[in-house]
């Protein structure tokens, strides 16, 4: 484990208000969705975690933990990583039809160009 990506756990739908309510304010906003009705809002109150950049081919990977009260997000090595190196991890989007495509900059030899 490398760290949990903490934050306030929201509705989808209260997300998709809070996450318009920061754009309108031009701050950028930090989820990350559990599952089709949960997501983890980390801006106010996450920790260094949303900070991790995604990657085409990521040194970490993301995973849903389900405890008897919950669920947490856990950020875990995919492989050895070496000191001063840029942690990273595939943020698996899924695209959705309304929405503009995200490039991606990773700048792995396998990029797929689009983060969604
Ligand atoms: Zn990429």
């Amino acid at each position: 484990m490398v760290i949990e990506y903490m934050g306030d756990i929201l509705r989808a739908e209260v997300a998709m208000g809070k996450e318009l309510q920061y754009k309108a304010k031009n701050r950028p906003a930090y989820m990350f969705r559990i599952d089709s009705e949960r997501v983890i809002d980390a801006t106010r109150s996450g920790s260094p975690a949303r900070y991790i950049n995604h990657s085409c081919s990521p040194n970490c990977v993301a995973e849903v933990v389900t405890f008897e009260r919950g669920h947490k997000i856990i950020i875990s090595a995919a492989r050895r990583i070496d000191r001063g190196e840029e942690l990273c991890y595939d943020y698996k989007l899924t695209p959705v039809a309304d929405q503009s495509k995200i490039p991606c900059h990773c700048g792995a030899a396998n990029c797929r160009k689009w983060i969604n």
